[in-house]
C-alpha cells in the first residue's frame, strides 16, 4: 500500500486560544537520549561544542526509573477526571533507539494509560529487526522516521556517517510490515536534502510502501545567537509556506519537556528557559498548578519574551508552530484569569 503524501498538518488542531488555560498539557515530549549516531550539519551534533555539552549535561539517557516516576505521577491527573495527555513524545536532541531501555520505556508508558498516543521520533540507523519487535510488542503508536539523504553517500556527506541505504530501508520495511494495527510509521525528508525533483520522486519511491504517511518538511532555526539576518534567511514553517505570525510563544500554554535526568522544563530549547522542577521529586501535576509555572506563564503574559534571556532570542515557536497555536488572542482574558 502506498503511503498517503502529508501536505496539511493542521487536520484536527484545536484553537489553542479557545481551549486555554488548560487543566494538564495536552503533549510531553521526553528528551530519551542526547547521543546520536549521526551527525547532521544543521544539528547540535554536527556543530559540536559548545552545543553539545550544553544538550548533554543532564545525562546521556532517560532512564526506566525515571519513565516510571513519570508515568505513575502523570496518573494523579486521572483522579482529578483529566483526559489522557494526547500523547507523550520520546525525542529532543539525540536518538532515542540508543537508548538502551527505550522499548521498555514505551511499554511502561502505555501500561499506565496515562496518553492516547506514544511517538518515536528517530532518524532509525540502530532500527534492527530485534528491537522492532519489541517495539511492536510494547505497543508505540507512531514512529515517525527522518531520512538524512536517499544515498549511502549524501548521508556521508549530511550526516558525517557510513549509512547503508539499502539495509535502512529493510529495517525499516520490516517495522512496517511487522507492526499491528492502529500502530504507525511517518517519515519525512527536509526540503533541503533534496536537490531536484528527480530526487523528490525518488526519495518517494524509496519510502512510500514503507510507511503510512510521507512528508518533505523544511529545516528551520532553533539554535540561539542566530543574527537576525541568518533567521531571516527561513521563510517557511517546519511543515507550512510560511512562519506563524504571533507574539506570545504557546509552547509552555500546552506542554512541557523533560529531559534526561527527569528536569522538567517549558520547552526543548537547548538552553533551558526554566527548570520546573524533576519527575523523580514532583508529578507534572505538581509542576502544572505550581506556583512557578504559572510565574513563568503570567511573566510570558506581561511582555510577550518574559525577560528571559533565552526566550528573547527565540524565534522557533513561529516555525515549529500554526496560527492556530497562537494564543495571543487570548491574552486579555488569561491575564484576568491567572491575575497578571
Ligand atoms: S520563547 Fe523559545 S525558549 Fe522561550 S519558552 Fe518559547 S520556545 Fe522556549
Amino acid at each position: 500500500m502506498k503511503a498517503q503524501l502529508v501536505q496539511d498538518h493542521s487536520h484536527g488542531r484545536k484553537i489553542l486560544s479557545e481551549i486555554v488555560p488548560l487543566p494538564a498539557p495536552l503533549s510531553l515530549t521526553v528528551l530519551a537520549s542526547s547521543l546520536c549516531n549521526l551527525k547532521c550539519t544543521y544539528c547540535v551534533h554536527g556543530l559540536g561544542a559548545p552545543w553539545l555539552e550544553t544538550v548533554q549535561r543532564n545525562g546521556h539517557f532517560f532512564k526506566l526509573e525515571t519513565a516510571k516516576e513519570l508515568v505513575d505521577g502523570l496518573k494523579a491527573f486521572c483522579g482529578k477526571g483529566v483526559p489522557p495527555l494526547c500523547r507523550i513524545t520520546y525525542a529532543g536532541y539525540g536518538e532515542p533507539l540508543l537508548n538502551p531501555e527505550i522499548a521498555d520505556i514505551i511499554a511502561y508508558t502505555k501500561k499506565g494509560r496515562v496518553c492516547k498516543e506514544t511517538v518515536i521520533v528517530t532518524n532509525a540507523v540502530a532500527l534492527t529487526s530485534e528491537l522492532s519487535d519489541k517495539l511492536i510488542d510494547a505497543g508505540l503508536d507512531l514512529m515517525r522516521i527522518s531520512i538524512q539523504g536517499i544515498t549511502s553517500k549524501e548521508y556521508l556527506e549530511q550526516s558525517g556517517r557510513q549509512v547503508n541505504i539499502e539495509k535502512l530501508v529493510q529495517s525499516i520495511q520490516y517495522y512496517y510490515s511487522h507492526k499491528k494495527a492502529g500502530q504507525r510509521v511517518y517519515i519525512k525528508i527536509m526540503n533541503e536534502q533534496l536537490k531536484s525533483d528527480e530526487e523528490r520522486a525518488a526519495f518517494l519511491k524509496m519510502f512510500e510502501d514503507c510507511c503510512d504517511e510521507i512528508a518533505f518538511e523544511s529545516l528551520v532555526p532553533v539554535l540561539a545567537n542566530a543574527s537576525e539576518e541568518d533567521i531571516d534567511q527561513f521563510q517557511k514553517g517546519i511543515n507550512t509556506g510560511s512562519v506563524a505570525q504571533m507574539r506570545i510563544c504557546p509552547l509552555p500554554f500546552y506542554s512541557l519537556h523533560v529531559m534526561t535526568d527527569g528536569s522538567i522544563t517549558t520547552c526543548c530549547y537547548y538552553d533551558h528557559a526554566a527548570v520546573l522542577g524533576n519527575v523523580c521529586q514532583m508529578s507534572i501535576q505538581e509542576v502544572w498548578e505550581g506556583e512557578q509555572y504559572h510565574g513563568f506563564l503570567k511573566k510570558m503574559l506581561a511582555d510577550a519574551k518574559c525577560g528571559i534571556p533565552v526566550c528573547e532570542g527565540c524565534k522557533a515557536y513561529a516555525y515549529t508552530m500554526r496560527n492556530e497555536d497562537s494564543v495571543d488572542a487570548a491574552q486579555d482574558r488569561l491575564c484576568k484569569e491567572l491575575g497578571v
